[in-house]
């Protein structure tokens, strides 16, 4: 069975789980791949330093959509700190050298449940920019300094 057709990606790029937009305030980012076309909208509701909650919506093929899907479930709950070490230790997991920060981000240190699916997702030919969007997206959101608060942009 193809990794693509892995019953995680599919039941988190068609399910309505952690899609739409979290109640300001928020950060907001946009991820757009233009070698597969895919968009996607992600949204983090920050209470002190913590991420309560987080959410996306978006276009594109279905590993990027699950990603996304999977990207905003794995930080919930994290501090800032806490979630940036995450999604780096991410990197170094599905095992993106490009990406992968420093040599103490252990991606043993964490429980990646599903997202266990995007790895084999990531050596498929072409995929990689589709499972990485979302977290390099993420990543580029907690990282800044500012929330957004203008109104939603993220089309339909
Ligand atoms: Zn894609």
């Amino acid at each position: 069975m193809s990794a693509l057709y892995d019953p995680v990606i599919l039941f988190h790029a068609r399910s309505e789980k952690n899609r739409g937009e979290v109640e300001e305030p928020r950060l907001r980012g946009r991820g757009f791949n233009p070698a597969c076309g895919d968009e996607i909208f992600l949204s983090l509701r920050i209470e002190g330093e913590r991420i309560s909650h987080g959410a996306w919506t978006g276009e594109g093929c279905a590993v990027c959509l699950a990603s996304a899907s999977l990207a905003v479930e794995g930080v919930r709950g994290l501090d800032r700190q806490e979630a940036l070490d995450k999604i780096r230790a991410f990197y170094r997991f599905v095992g993106d050298e490009t990406n992968s920060p420093g040599p103490d981000l252990d991606p043993a240190a964490w429980s990646w449940g599903e997202a266990a699916a995007l790895k084999p997702a990531f050596r498929l030919p072409g995929r990689k920019d589709c499972v990485l969007l979302a977290w390099r997206t993420l990543e580029g959101l907690i990282a800044g300094p500012a929330a957004e608060t203008g109104p939603a942009q993220a089309g339909d």
